[in-house]
């Protein structure tokens, strides 16, 4: 292998690895199809490293970043929190995890730091985005005061209104739009840096010889990382106004180093619907047909959740939070399609004798259970 083989070979290796990003298990990922149009998918079951899951974005797609959603990562109530999802992505299992009730009289003041919430010093939950964490933050802080002090109606009326936000899709559409018109020039950088990588620099390595060309391709390069780090900071700032500490280290990595300056993209892409349901990315992003699936998904959801449907160790005051979410999710979902329930899927498969109520998977032995959600199958009519 000639050196310049070995430096193409090192850097494909280094650019598959900034492929993968590493996310708090149970948020929902949409990215780009590996021939276009958008996948969503849940981590709760992808390969995970403790806390975190990996998910990847297709090598071949520089201009396209993957964004992440996820339902509130904590549950609120009347009484006090409890700091896991009432929901989680479907089809897919629930992300496994350990969560305690915590009363509103016990709870310290939330705080959103690091993109995570805390109370007092300790962290409450992981969320791994900034937007989310802080409407979560603010919220809480509401929550508090209204805690054991108005009554309930109002509580409840105040944990509507910020899920009708979150699943607000005009809102999404709006910041689909402003995402696209800020990353343009971002985007065709990208490409621009993916083919001086890999097909410029190995033709004229190939053809001249790396120690006859390096000097301009280095020229090259760095012109490339450079004007990729400037647009960067430019749609950050455009972007995320609010986040100026959040800016400096991904423009100074994009300017000196060239794979991270390849994926410039996902830096944007990451939080950029952090505080919007995964529904209402789905509204603005896929058409509408699939994006009316998800929403009826996210139902089925919040009607059948997924087993376990209550965190471990979690003892009844945390189910009754838990439920208590779980039950403003179902209301908001459904204001979202007018008040219709999750269709109920009539069999039409030859030999089914029950089916999933969650995923809708078919089962043509009898099954009590479905295999994937733990949910109680139903008997098939007819
Ligand atoms: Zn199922």
């Amino acid at each position: 292998m000639t050196d310049a083989q070995l430096l193409l070979a090192v850097l494909v290796g280094l650019y598959l690895v900034e492929c993968v990003s590493w996310l708090p298990r149970g948020v929902v990922i949409a990215r780009p199809g590996p021939l276009g149009g958008t996948e969503f998918e849940g981590t709760a079951g992808a390969p995970a490293f403790g806390a975190r899951a990996a998910a990847w974005t297709p090598p071949w797609r520089p201009d396209r970043g993957l964004f992440v959603t996820q339902p509130w990562p904590v549950c609120f109530s009347p009484q006090g929190v409890v700091p896991c999802a009432a929901a989680a992505f479907n089809p897919g299992p629930r992300a496994e995890g350990r969560a305690r009730f915590v009363s509103w009289s016990d709870l310290a003041p939330v705080a959103a730091r690091e993109g995570d919430l805390f109370a007092g010093g300790e962290r409450l939950v992981r969320v791994g985005s900034h937007a989310l964490a802080a409407r979560l933050a603010a919220l809480a802080g509401e929550l508090r005061a209204l805690a054991g002090q108005a009554p309930e109606t109002e509580f409840r009326e105040r944990v509507d209104r910020a899920l009708d936000a979150a699943l607000d899709d005009a809102r999404a559409r709006a910041r689909a739009l402003q995402f696209e018109e800020q990353t343009q020039s971002l985007r065709v950088l990208a490409i621009a840096l993916f083919l001086f990588l890999f097909a410029v620099v190995p033709a004229v390595a190939w053809v001249r010889g790396l120690a006859a060309s390096w000097a301009p391709l280095l020229l090259g390069l760095i012109a490339l990382m450079g004007a990729t780090a400037w647009e960067l900071r430019r749609a950050h700032r455009v972007l995320f106004p609010g986040a100026a500490s959040q800016r400096w280290r991904p423009v100074l990595t994009a300017a000196l180093s060239p794979v991270s300056a390849l994926r410039a993209i996902d830096v944007l892409a990451h939080d950029a619907f952090g505080d919007a349901h995964p529904a209402a990315l789905a509204a603005a992003l896929l058409p509408a047909s699939r994006a009316d699936e998800q929403l009826r998904a996210w139902l089925r959801e919040a009607c059948f959740p997924a087993e376990p449907a209550l965190p471990a160790d979690g003892d009844g005051a945390a189910a009754a939070c838990v439920a208590w979410q779980r039950e403003r999710e179902r209301a908001a979902l459904e204001r979202r399609l007018a008040g219709e329930g999750p269709a109920k899927r009539p069999s039409r498969e030859p030999g089914v004798v029950a089916w999933c109520p969650r995923c809708l998977a078919d089962y043509t032995a009898a099954a009590v259970r479905c295999s994937d959600c733990g949910v109680e199958v139903v008997a098939a009519e007819g």
